[in-house]
């Protein structure tokens, strides 16, 4: 090029094409930014640009476009003796075809070749080294995209193997030293596995138990791994950690894996997997709880989470203890739920309260009857409607998740359309690009639909006679929801005496209701 600039410039054609493959996405190879670009490099490399053949929305494995076309008959007729493209994925996505150009066509006709990024001029190297130089970057870029496609395959095959493959083993396992895909029981941490086990079909809670290892100080699993290093983790055992240990199926030996997927190879992105489609291999390794015993575990666990559900605390978050301004949390006791003072509860030996508690369908019955008393004409429930309209309005929480759904809908679709730009060009198959695009269809379903929510409920929002409807039949009290009861209690105190003092989120006229059991 050295001496071809002391000649004077050179006079080149320029060859821009967006493929309607590359969507919207593919801004940085927007025909303007290719021309920009190229303009750039030809002055500050010496040449004059003296024509530009475009390809507007063309992809790039065939040839048959129309600025291509124009171009070739310039080629022909000797009017371009130089062309440059921005990549030489710009002059095609067929590396065969482009190939024949390289080495055949334009060498035949003498023209000269240049593709910037891909440090490609046909002028500077007759032999074919430099064209080698440029094929074995594409076949790199294929063989790469094979490679990854291939140890993502054969991945699973080993997980459907019941082969271990993570890097530290499930706590109460150690990797096998003989056989790193096989589990054997850590002598350590094994025996506290079958005691969390052995605890929780004995009835304890999970808390219970968390707390109980916490005080025999024993390791848990994240202080173990040394997560807690990143601050992450309080490297205790809570109540979340007993939950997942007493759920892994590899507690009765099975291999269970894949509890996060990358959605794609693109964005690297994780998520939890549906338990339905765990990959899970029977009898892998030595048990460290029987079947039986883990079938057990896990009904239990369901009855517990189904209870919770099934009896949703109203009252959480809204009671108090009088006394002490704790709250008040709801615990069992035989066939009712009590609200127990929590601040007593947390440190009995603190004497900052006592021991008291309260049923809860009591207080619950005594808030119904408030809201019932209210109801009975003396809340003017147009003008509360138009109250609450206007502080939602002020909120806004559901405002603030719009951009997060958004970014992910756009994620997803930038990478469906790479994804499909890749299958174009061989880098994916046919079904690896099926399941990457569906799964990514999924998600942007999803964000879809999160969006369509967020916009009901912005619907919602704006509407009075939609709320005031809505507090009239919650007005009737067949049933009392939690959403509801919160948007008309502010805070129910209930003291030693069992005394209930009921505040409301909206002016009453007699400022606030009290009411003895
Ligand atoms: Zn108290």
């Amino acid at each position: 090029m050295k001496n071809r600039k002391e000649e004077g410039p050179v006079q080149a054609a320029v060859y821009l094409r967006l493929s309607s493959a590359d969507g919207p996405a593919a801004e940085s190879d927007s025909i303007q930014n290719q021309r920009s670009f190229l303009q750039e490099w030809a002055c500050r490399n010496g040449f004059v640009l003296v024509r530009e053949f475009v390809d507007d929305g063309h992809t790039g494995t065939d040839f048959e476009r129309p600025g291509f076309q124009q171009l070739s008959a310039c080629l022909m007729a000797g009017t371009v003796r130089c062309v440059i493209v921005k990549d030489l994925s710009r002059l095609g996505r067929n590396y065969a075809e482009t190939g024949r150009y390289l080495e055949q066509i334009f060498p035949q006709l003498g023209v000269r070749f240049i593709a910037v990024n891909d440090q490609y001029d046909s002028a500077k190297n007759t032999d074919s080294i430099q064209q080698m130089a440029v094929f074995k970057n594409v076949f790199n870029d294929l063989y790469a995209a094979d490679a990854s496609a291939k140890v993502r395959a054969s991945l699973g095959i080993l997980k459907r193997q019941g082969k271990f493959l993570g890097r530290q083993a499930p706590y109460g396992y150690r990797i096998d030293p003989a056989d790193k895909y096989h589990l054997l029981p850590d002598g350590q941490t094994g025996p506290v596995v079958q005691r969390i086990f052995a605890l929780f079909l004995g009835g304890a809670s999970r808390t219970k138990i968390a707390q109980m290892l916490n005080r025999e100080k024993i390791p848990s699993p994240s202080c173990r791994q040394g997560t807690d290093k990143c601050g992450r983790f309080t490297g205790l055992w809570n109540a979340e950690t007993i939950r997942r240990i007493l759920s892994h199926p590899v507690y009765q030996g099975d291999m269970a894996q894949q509890f996060t997927r990358t959605v794609n190879y693109k964005v690297h992105l994780r998520r939890r997997v549906d338990p339905a489609e765990w990959i899970v291999v029977q009898n892998t390794h030595q048990p460290l709880v029987s079947r039986q015993d883990f079938a057990q575990a896990q009904k239990m666990q369901q009855i517990r989470t189904y209870k919770s559900s099934d009896h949703p605390h109203l009252l959480t978050g809204i009671a108090c203890c009088a006394d002490c301004g704790s709250p008040l949390y709801a615990k069992r006791r035989g066939k009712y739920w009590y609200l127990n003072c929590y601040g007593y509860y947390r440190d009995p030996a603190a004497h900052c309260c006592t021991a008291h508690s309260v049923r809860e369908d009591k207080v619950l019955q005594a808030v119904a009857d408030a809201l019932r008393t209210l109801a009975q004409g003396q809340v003017d429930l147009h003008l509360w409607a138009q109250k609450q309209l206007e502080k939602r309005q002020k909120g806004k929480t559901i405002q603030d998740l719009r951009p997060k759904w958004e970014q992910q809908l756009e994620i997803a679709r930038r990478a469906r359309l790479n994804a499909y730009k890749d299958k174009v060009d061989g880098i994916l198959d046919e079904a690896e690009f099926l399941y990457i695009s569906q799964t990514l269809r999924r998600e942007e379903e999803e964000c879809c639909r999160e969006l369509a929510r967020l916009n009901d409920q912005h619907a919602q929002r704006e509407n009075v006679t939609a709320i005031e409807e809505r507090a009239r039949r919650f007005l009737q009290f067949d049933h009392l929801e939690k959403v509801q009861l919160q948007q008309l209690v502010r805070r129910v105190e209930v003291d030693e005496r069992k005394h209930i003092l009921i505040e409301f989120t909206f002016a009453d006229p007699k400022k606030s209701s009290s009411h003895t059991k």
